[in-house]
């Protein structure tokens, strides 16, 4: 799930989540934080239930609950969820139809009712007529009764169905989200991509892409072991999120420590503009000590523009930006290439 709250209406969560995180017993980490975050923004509906389900019971929440909640409302949505969301769905669109058929039942035996009325009305039969007349009554009450019975039930599946959705969205957004990095994965870049090469450019601007590479990258890894390698690839997701805004932007990894940054109705200037910026930002980057917050490494990366040309298709336009992203790891790296 991608966090789209802003800058400051997350501030305003902060204090929030804090008075709430005060209230349970479980540590103020993480993992506590997100499901806190979560609840407070109000944005995930069945954690929201099972949070205050857990409450009911364990009116000061411990960390094992949070780490349950975490797993079973927040963590990345796997086949299990996806196959109960499509449960869920079913048995809601079967009580929906039990229901209908419940009404149309009613219906149909009322219509028959009313058949036999209009008879001993024509014959005038008196006894047959009350007789009628009571069926008739009887039967409006089971209509009413059984359409209010429906009414009820479509108003909760509706509900349902409603929750559902967004879980399903959040479900769809997560596949397209690179867990290290929360920056759009390789799958997510060719979904965007797609969307991006089948919308014309506005007059006078390119669609562009920067293709970024972090400069030998292998030996973080080398000096500093894997797992520091991997904060370095989670940091710079970061640094990219908060350094592109540009309207309709998108950010996602590549692959291994490559990058790509996307750029609807561009142009080459305000491309290598980005492309400068997250270079510059990227060396000023500071990766830390945990502990002793000392600074353990910095780095730098080399980036590729290309702006797509009229009839371009996807690996095409790639190969282009990978070309130019070549062309500065080549002429020293630490900077960026413009595309022939
Ligand atoms: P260059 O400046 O030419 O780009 O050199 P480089 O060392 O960055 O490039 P190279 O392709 O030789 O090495 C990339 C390394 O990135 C190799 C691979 O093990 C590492 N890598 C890829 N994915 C991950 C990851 O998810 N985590 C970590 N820690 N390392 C990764
Ligand atoms: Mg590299
Ligand atoms: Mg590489």
């Amino acid at each position: 799930m991608l966090y789209t709250e802003s800058k400051e209406k997350s501030a305003e969560l902060l204090r929030a989540v804090l008075a709430l995180m005060n209230q349970h017993s479980a540590a103020f980490n993480p993992v506590t934080y997100a499901v806190c975050y979560e609840y407070v923004a109000g944005i995930n509906g069945r954690l929201n239930q099972a949070f205050d389900h857990f409450t009911r019971t364990e009116a000061r929440l411990s960390d094992n609950t949070m780490v349950r909640l975490y797993r079973e409302h927040i963590a990345g949505i796997d086949d299990k969820t996806m196959e109960r969301i499509s449960g869920d769905m079913q048995r809601v669109m079967t009580g929906m139809s039990e229901s209908a058929a419940r009404t149309g039942n009613e219906a149909g035996d009322f219509t028959q009712h009313l058949a036999g009325l209009s008879q001993a009305l024509q014959s005038s039969d008196t006894e047959r007529l009350g007789l009628h007349l009571g069926q008739a009554l009887q039967q409006t009450e089971a209509m009413r009764s059984s359409a209010a019975a429906l009414q009820a039930q479509v108003a909760a599946s509706q509900r349902e169905i409603e929750q559902l959705r967004t879980d399903l969205q959040r479900a769809r957004e997560d596949v397209f989200v690179d867990a290290l990095t929360r920056v759009l994965n390789r799958k997510g870049l060719d979904h965007k991509m797609g969307q991006l090469l089948r919308t014309p450019p506005n007059a006078g601007t390119q669609h562009a892409l920067v293709m970024l590479d972090i400069d030998h990258f292998k030996a973080i890894n080398d000096g500093h072991g894997h797992l520091m390698g991997d904060r370095v690839l989670s940091a710079l997701g970061e640094l990219l999120r908060l350094s592109v805004g540009e309207a309709g932007s998108t950010v996602a990894r590549y692959g291994g420590e490559e990058f790509a940054i996307l750029l609807p109705h561009a142009t080459p200037a305000l491309a290598k503009e980005v492309a400068e910026r997250v270079r510059l930002r990227t060396k000023a980057l500071k990766i830390r000590h945990k502990q002793t917050n000392e600074v353990v490494l910095t780095l730098t990366l080399s980036a590729g523009v290309a702006t797509q040309q009229q009839g371009e298709d996807a690996t095409a336009w790639i190969a282009r930006a990978d070309k130019a992203l070549y062309q500065a790891k080549e002429s020293g790296r630490d900077r960026v290439s413009l595309a022939a």
